[in-house]
């Protein structure tokens, strides 16, 4: 079976940065199932993957614009101390989250400033060329239910 819409891709992957720093591997875990054609992957990936069979191994770069995006200057920005909980412990590199109009934010604590603290409100990925080393392990066809949920669900899943 091959890679394409609707399909159950199961893959080995190790993504590193242009370093070759390792910023994710499913090495030594069980490798990570995905639904291929539902975003649940970056679309740069996605669209290397599309057509490939089982067994199909590959290193795929795909450009920030095609992962996570393009860094935002305008998504730095500073916030009062007093916005966080007196006894919320903040240091420059953390990630704090937020309650946004469309769902939770991460913010990536920069440093701190006089008044408050630098928040990044951009991807810690963005902008960044995405490495990656894929294995194909299995592709199956989805069930009803993973595609009307735009997920793969694993045997033990609850409904939900
Ligand atoms: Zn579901």
């Amino acid at each position: 079976m091959k890679t394409a819409n609707g399909m159950v891709v199961t893959m080995h992957y190790t993504l590193t940065d242009d370093a070759g720093a390792v910023i994710d591997s499913s090495q030594g875990r069980e490798p990570l199932p995905y639904l291929h054609g539902h975003g649940n992957i970056v679309p740069g990936l996605e669209k290397a993957l599309e057509g490939a069979a089982v067994g199909f191994k590959s290193r795929i770069t795909v450009s920030a614009a095609e992962g996570y995006g393009e860094r935002n200057p305008e998504a730095v920005f500073d916030a009062p101390r007093d916005q966080f909980p007196d006894d919320m412990e903040i240091a420059p590199g953390m990630q704090v989250y937020a309650e946004g109009p469309e769902g939770p934010v991460t913010f990536t604590v920069i440093e701190f400033t006089d008044n408050g603290v630098k928040l990044d409100a951009n991807h810690p990925l963005a902008g960044m060329n995405l490495n990656f080393e894929i294995e194909i392990m299995d592709v199956r066809e989805a069930t009803e239910e993973e595609l009307a949920h735009g997920h793969v669900h694993s045997p033990g899943d609850h409904h939900h």
